[in-house]
């Protein structure tokens, strides 16, 4: 590929991209045993509205520059980790990958127990970001956890034993499950996702006692031929054209945010994306496509359907309604209204009546050209942009304005702190689709109906200045005023979740590896570290004997999403090693200094390449390698780059990928879909970019 090419590339998101063993989190609650007091962060947004707002306030703004490390704690791993630590009496309970789950002394950083679902490595194929998991959930002494292959457990949460164990997916990939359960009366509630490979979504609750199903709520109709499962499918059907949803999957996973609402009693849950992504493959006559992209409320005991408002009619773009909800009381034109607030991938922010689910207000929050605007009278986006099969470059990308790391909610501040990135996604139906009217279906892979064999050919076709400029943001967006009150830019596109306290601080991690403290009136930067890893999950804080701590976990990734971030993340420079890292008033402790990564590209240059095959080698691994392994090889530093490939690596390769020789690492077999001539084309394309890059390399 071109140099132009390549800009274009580094340009577009590709991918797309309490412990109620005393319920009262935020004040100190007595020990049993001891007199030590703790406050902790026992439910995943830290209250059931999910503001993720503490009201802890011994670090301010005057003395935030004197945090130091307290401890860190080596998670074992250099993969994606975006788990929210949950923290009860002085025990932090944290999951890395697969659902892998560590208990860990919140003092001292002491390990405590570790539990491992065993995950078989071969799972990690159906994953289309990573083999992340989001955090446990903890209820009378037992946490719940949802591995990536799907099952649920409970276990003791002294010993980490296992209590209980359920199959949520009965066995079935491609579904996966990363998002963090939540317990909602005596009820466990979780999804899964897998809307990128042809699933049909669902959110199930059981019993925290027994492991028993309680209700499941299909988010899509389906098998037609079949009655609906629950009587609202029947409207839903009717917002979906022809039957194809059901040979296709449909989508609509509930991978992520949930939130509940005690004194109304509706629990909600968002929706992810349509499968395949363009609703004229999916849907071919149009219609809404029912209920993906969509906040719904239901009933917890009952899963009972309450309302439902969709953010995205008719989703073509992956504009999942997944992303972070937080219930608050603000201010709705001079009247005090409880509200449920979400910025999903689409741009807008949303703020509906949570009892209702009438909508409020919309507004942009980042740049969108796949809508002008939503209208208030309506409930809808206008001026919709449905691609077709000439390739279009649209605002946000499929990585979202903004995507699953947590906002948080400051009430005294009247603030939303909002982790956002301008990204631009090209979007083209397949050529397939437009010539036979079939995209052809791969089994337990992608199937998103987009030209994706095409992709480099597309961007090398593109005029650089149709593509905007990505970056990173930290927004603070008044939901009253409706507008953005401060702006931090970024040196990445892919950064943290966020943690608000009452010491006027906002924290976030950075995918450059700097963790930043932010007064939250003015935004100004406070105190920073570098950590040398970079942060996507959010931060959270709890305090032993009135001491405060500031908890974060260290690890960057979840995405093949470059964007740029393949050069400048600290995973590139540092590796990714992960760490979970707690930070106090004078905490003493030094990170040891992380070694700069070796940069150079392998020497390839005695190896000859064939023109044809790197051609066609270029277009399957778009298809099969580029979504972990970086849109042109450029991995982003946590998934091998596979233009350092080692001479022993490069030797082996038909056996990794078809045989499965490094399936145990996370490494699948691609044997079902890919011939050996097939492998040697990616390889020499592999080689070509090698070379490529090793002539480009600054000496
Ligand atoms: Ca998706």
């Amino acid at each position: 590929m071109s140099c132009r090419g390549r800009l274009l590339m580094s340009r577009l998101g590709v991918v797309g991209l309490c412990f109620v063993l005393t319920s009262c989190n935020q004040k100190n609650s007595q020990d049993d045993s001891a007199t030590t007091t703790f406050v902790n962060w026992s439910l995943h947004g830290n209250d059931h509205g999910e503001q993720r707002f503490s009201q802890l306030d011994s670090i301010d703004v005057g003395n935030v520059s004197q945090l130091g490390l307290a401890w860190s704690y080596d998670m074992g791993t250099y993969r994606g980790l975006e788990a929210t630590p949950i923290v009860a009496r002085g025990k932090i309970f944290v999951t890395g990958n697969w659902g892998v789950v560590h208990a860990i002394d919140a003092g001292n950083g002491e390990h405590l127990w570790t539990f491992d679902p065993k995950v078989p490595g071969k799972w990690g194929r159906y994953g289309c970001c990573d083999v992340v998991n989001r955090g446990v959930a903890i209820s009378d002494g037992k946490l719940f956890v949802a591995s990536f292959d799907g099952r649920l457990f409970s276990l003791d949460a002294n010993n980490g034993e296992v209590i209980w164990e359920v199959d949520t997916i009965d066995g079935k990939p491609p579904y996966t499950s990363t998002g963090a359960p939540r317990v909602v009366k005596n009820k466990v509630m979780i999804g899964n996702g897998g809307s990128e490979y042809g699933v049909r979504g669902y959110i199930s609750a059981y019993d925290i006692n027994t492991g028993e199903l309680i209700w499941r709520f299909y988010t899509i109709p389906g098998d037609p031929s079949k009655p609906f499962e629950q009587p609202e499918l029947e409207k839903a059907a009717a917002t979906w054209s022809g039957n194809r949803w059901w040979t296709s999957g449909g989508g609509g996973t509930v991978w992520d945010s949930m939130a509940y609402d005690s004194e109304n009693d509706l629990f909600y849950f968002g929706v992810g994306n349509g499968s395949p992504w363009p609703r004229d493959v999916r849907s071919p006559g149009g219609g809404d496509n029912l209920f993906l992209s969509s906040i719904v409320a239901v009933r917890p005991d009952t899963g009972e359907y309450v309302w439902h408002y969709q953010t995205t009619p008719g989703d073509s773009w992956d504009y999942t309604a997944t992303q972070h909800m937080i219930l608050a009381e603000i201010d709705v034109s001079g009247e005090r209204r409880d509200v449920l607030m979400q910025a999903p991938k689409n741009g807008f922010f949303y703020v509906l009546d949570r009892i209702t689910g009438e909508l409020l207000s919309a507004d942009n929050y980042v740049a969108t050209t796949w809508a002008t605007h939503v209208d208030l009278a309506t409930g809808r986006p206008v001026a919709l942009d449905h691609y077709g099969t000439d390739p279009s470059v649209v605002l946000p990308s499929p990585a979202g304005g903004h995507n699953w790391q947590p906002m948080a909610f400051n009430p005294d501040k009247n603030l939303v702190f909002i982790p956002t990135r301008d990204l631009a996604g090209l979007y083209a139906i397949s050529r397939e689709w437009a010539e036979t009217g079939e995209v052809t279906r791969l089994p337990d892979w992608w199937n998103i109906g987009m030209d994706w064999q095409s992709y480099t050919d597309i961007v090398a076709s593109l005029d650089p200045d149709d593509i905007p400029i990505s970056h990173g943001y930290l927004k603070a967006w008044n939901p009253s005023t409706r507008e953005v009150a401060w702006t931090y830019k970024h040196s990445n596109v892919w950064n943290g979740g966020i943690l608000a306290t009452a010491g006027n601080l906002v924290f976030q991690g950075a995918g450059d590896g700097v963790l930043r403290a932010h007064q939250s009136d003015s935004g100004e930067v406070l105190w920073s570290a570098n950590v040398m890893t970079g942060m996507i999950a959010p931060p959270v804080t709890y305090s032993i004997n009135g001491e405060q701590f500031l908890l974060v976990l260290a690890g960057w990734g979840g995405t093949a999403i470059a964007g740029g971030d393949a050069r400048t993340s600290a995973a590139a420079k540092y590796g990714n090693r992960g760490r979970l890292l707690s930070f106090k008033l004078g905490g003493p402790e030094k990170l040891p200094i992380l070694p700069l990564r070796d940069q150079s590209f392998a020497n390839v240059s005695d190896e000859s390449l064939d023109e044809i095959d790197v051609q066609s080698g270029a277009r399957i691994y778009m298809q099969y390698c580029s979504l972990c392994h970086g849109s042109r090889v450029d991995s982003s530093g946590v998934i091998p780059d596979l233009r350092r490939m080692s001479p022993g690596v490069r030797s082996q390769f038909q056996e990794i990928v078809l045989n499965g020789q490094r399936e145990v690492l996370g490494m699948p077999n691609f044997s079902d879909l890919l011939e050996p001539d097939e492998v040697a084309q990616a390889y020499q394309y592999i080689l070509q970019v090698t070379k490529e890059s090793a002539r480009d390399a600054p000496p």
